[in-house]
């Protein structure tokens, strides 16, 4: 592999900067905070925008009214105070033999930003005032150079930092390129780049730098985008591959005795989606390749009843289940759910909870190592915390999105391996799925059990409180429960906690005095939470009041009417999971939203969400509106952030990164073609360590 060409080419890129031409101690100490070391650092330091000199005129060529952009040095300044706070500001600019006069009035402050022999780039409309042309209030930049206008008409805008100028920048970028732009190494081959008509990488790092024109700039940041989606893809795809090489897990196959056995449990018949998605998992888990399967699915379309079918299925082979839940009260809860499935079986069950003892979570954890218990549940933490298990065969990761990337590996064993099935919260819009789930396969179940009640919502006016409570004490006193949401208010949570104190007070001394209400939030003990849900569920609680904490999977079908306040600071996927509480029993549920969107997305994202019920929409509308977002984003998974790709914008692309990576490594699984070794070698400089895909050839 390590060739002496390769390392020389290394080294060479790896010149520190400060030993770069253009810049020394000092100055190496400013590109250090942009966390530029190298002389790759600074080739690889793309500009965050281009200004655009493509309408720059010279002021000779100017015709009266046209708007347009003049490139020309500051001559004078002149501030003239024509009464009290009046004034105009005079600047002749100079090009060449010709001159231009800008004028401001009353903006005294622009003086400073003009100062005598800067290039500046004016944009506006022009003006012929006698033999003089005149410009009034234009779009001032400043241009960092003294060459005049560069081939393209295009500038490079790096990111600064205090103390470095675009110019400086700019002219070490440029001489990087000349001197160290030749020894990046090309990672596609000839042939690769035709075939997917990428610019090649010398041309591309110019032109992303310096474009020449605006098709020139496209191609370049085309190449750069897909190269990084590429690398992204074949790491993903790798690591499923590789997950197949380390090693095996138990075959745990289904058959017609077990089968029966399992859904005799099942009060009800699944869904034609639970049946695919029942049949997809039951196919893996006979295979001695880990299963390692993502079931994606709405808000009650029945994702529980999978998984416990997974379970037992598991367990029909006497092999250990652990469950792992992203908080407490969901852990709880499918402690719960599944007790009552479970009834008179001979199922073990165990939860894991931070809640209970320390002695008696020794024994829970000595009956996992023994194998005296089929099934734990508990918080992802608790579980990984030093548990052993006798045979663990299988892992179930309920509501993934909050999980990264390198916790799905955590509990590998010495022998076999377990097979993972991971659920999600709520529906993953499409890109993101493949972005960042692209190792796991992919089970979607799109309908629901029947039966399932309409839900309604409404965007409430301040003008329509009186109204809704009204409503909303009606269905109370027919018997229903609701929920009142509040805001979590992430930078104080001792803030939050007494806002909430306050919302709770004038509700029950005001518009829900006559009825009982419970209050429950994050920072409640355990032991507490526990007692107002159940509470909540059986009925003595008619109220509840709370944050997010009810968010996800809580269950209580009677449950049909929700209050969300602030709903502008809820993101679209979890106003569609706060919904899902209410729309689990025999009665149509209601949900009144009240809030003061600053924002025009902030505006359409509520009117989508009153709109659509369908999570798969919501999850694409949300995406396109604000992006991968604290959900979705690279970082909460583990990844390494994408630097030029948006997985937004870049949609399409993603998709065709993968095909391509999907196609490459079926022909070449280990990548051990020569003509692949540069882009191999990226791959796992890039993802190999948090991938764990060390094993690669
Ligand atoms: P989620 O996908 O949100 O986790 P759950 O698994 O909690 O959904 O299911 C929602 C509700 O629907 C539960 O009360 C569950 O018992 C019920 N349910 C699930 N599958 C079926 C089915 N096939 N027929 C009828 N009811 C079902
Ligand atoms: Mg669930």
């Amino acid at each position: 592999m390590a060739n002496p060409h390769d390392t020389a080419v290394e080294q060479v890129l790896a010149t520190p900067v400060q030993f770069m031409k253009k810049v020394g101690p000092r100055r190496a100490e400013l590109f250090a905070r942009l966390d530029l070391h190298t002389a790759r650092d600074v080739l690889f330091f793309f500009p965050r925008d281009y200004q655009d000199l493509t309408d720059v005129r010279p002021i000779a060529g100017l015709e009266d009214g046209l708007l347009v952009s003049v490139l020309a040095c500051v001559e004078e300044v002149e501030l003239r105070e024509t009464g009290t706070g009046r004034s105009i500001l005079g600047v002749l600019v100079r090009e060449g033999e010709d001159f231009l006069r800008a004028i401001w009035f009353n903006q005294p402050y622009m003086q400073h930003r003009l100062l005598p022999g800067q290039q500046v780039l004016l944009s506006g409309k022009a003006r012929l005032r006698g033999m003089q042309w005149e410009m009034a209030h234009p779009r001032v930049q400043t241009i960092d150079t003294s060459d005049g206008l560069p081939e393209g008409r295009r500038l490079p805008v790096y990111r600064l930092t205090e103390g470095l100028h675009q110019g400086q920048v700019r002219r070490v970028v440029e001489s990087a390129l000349q001197v160290y732009g030749g020894a990046v190494e090309e990672i596609f081959s000839e042939e690769f780049l035709v075939q997917h008509q990428l610019l090649p990488i010398h041309e591309a790092l110019h032109e992303i730098h310096f474009p020449t024109s605006s098709e020139a700039l496209q191609r370049a940041r085309h190449r750069f985008i897909y190269q990084e989606l590429l690398l992204l893809q074949l790491a993903l795809v790798l690591r499923r591959n590789v997950r197949a090489d380390l090693g095996t897990a138990p075959r745990l196959p289904v058959d017609a005795k077990i089968d029966a056995r399992i859904r005799r449990r099942f009060p009800f018949e699944l869904t034609e989606g639970q049946e695919a998605a029942v049949g997809e998992i039951a196919a893996d888990m006979k295979q001695a390749c880990p299963m390692n399967r993502l079931l994606q699915g709405d808000v009650g379309s029945g994702k529980t009843v999978v998984a416990l079918y997974a379970t037992l299925l598991a367990v029909a082979h006497r092999h250990q289940v652990a469950i792992m839940a992203p908080t407490e009260v969901l852990a709880r809860q499918h402690a719960r759910v599944l007790g009552d499935f479970l009834q008179a079986s001979q199922v073990r069950t165990a939860l894991l909870s931070g809640g209970i003892p320390v002695a008696q979570r020794r024994l829970v954890l000595d009956a996992m190592a023994a194998g005296d218990v089929d099934v734990v549940i508990g918080t992802h933490a608790l579980i990984q915390s030093g548990a052993e298990f006798a045979r663990l065969g299988l892992v179930i990761i309920d509501e993934q999105h909050k999980f990264g990337v390198q916790q799905r590996a955590v509990l590998r064993q010495a022998e076999t391996q377990p097979h993972y099935l991971v659920m999600t919260a709520t529906p993953i819009p499409r890109t993101v799925t493949m972005a960042l789930f692209g190792d796991l396969d992919v089970s979607t179940m799109r309908d629901f059990p029947p039966g399932r009640q309409p839900v309604h919502t409404y965007l409430g006016t301040p003008q329509q409180r009186a109204q809704w409570w009204e409503f909303f004490r009606n269905k109370l006193r027919e018997g229903r429960q609701g929920y009142v949401i509040t805001p979590l208010i992430e930078e104080s949570e001792q803030w939050n906690v007494t806002s909430l104190a306050e919302a709770f007070e004038e509700l029950a001394n005001g518009e829900l005095e006559a009825f009982r209400l419970g209050l429950i939030h994050g920072r409640q003990a355990a032991s507490e939470k526990d007692r107002v849900m159940a509470d909540f569920h059986s009925g003595k609680i008619q109220v509840l009041v709370g944050t997010t904490v009810v968010e996800v999977g809580v269950d209580v079908p009677n449950a049909t009417l929700m209050t969300i306040e602030g709903a502008e600071r809820f993101g679209l996927a979890q106003l569609h999971q706060l919904r899902g509480r209410i729309v689990r029993g025999a009665y149509p549920g209601y949900c009144c939203l009240f809030a003061e969107p600053a924002s025009e997305e902030a505006r359409q994202r509520l009117e989508a969400f009153a709109a659509s019920t369908d999570g798969f929409e919501l999850a694409e509308i949300d995406f396109r509106l604000r992006g991968p977002g604290d959900l979705f984003g690279t970082r909460q998974h583990g990844l390494p952030p994408l630097r030029v790709a948006d997985l937004v914008r870049d949609a399409d692309l993603v998709e065709v990164a993968r095909q391509d990576a999907i196609t490459l490594l079926a022909k070449d699984p280990g990548m051990v073609d020569p003509a692949l070794a540069l882009l191999r070698k990226r791959v796992l400089l890039r993802y190999g360590k948090v991938l764990d895909l060390g094993d690669v050839g």
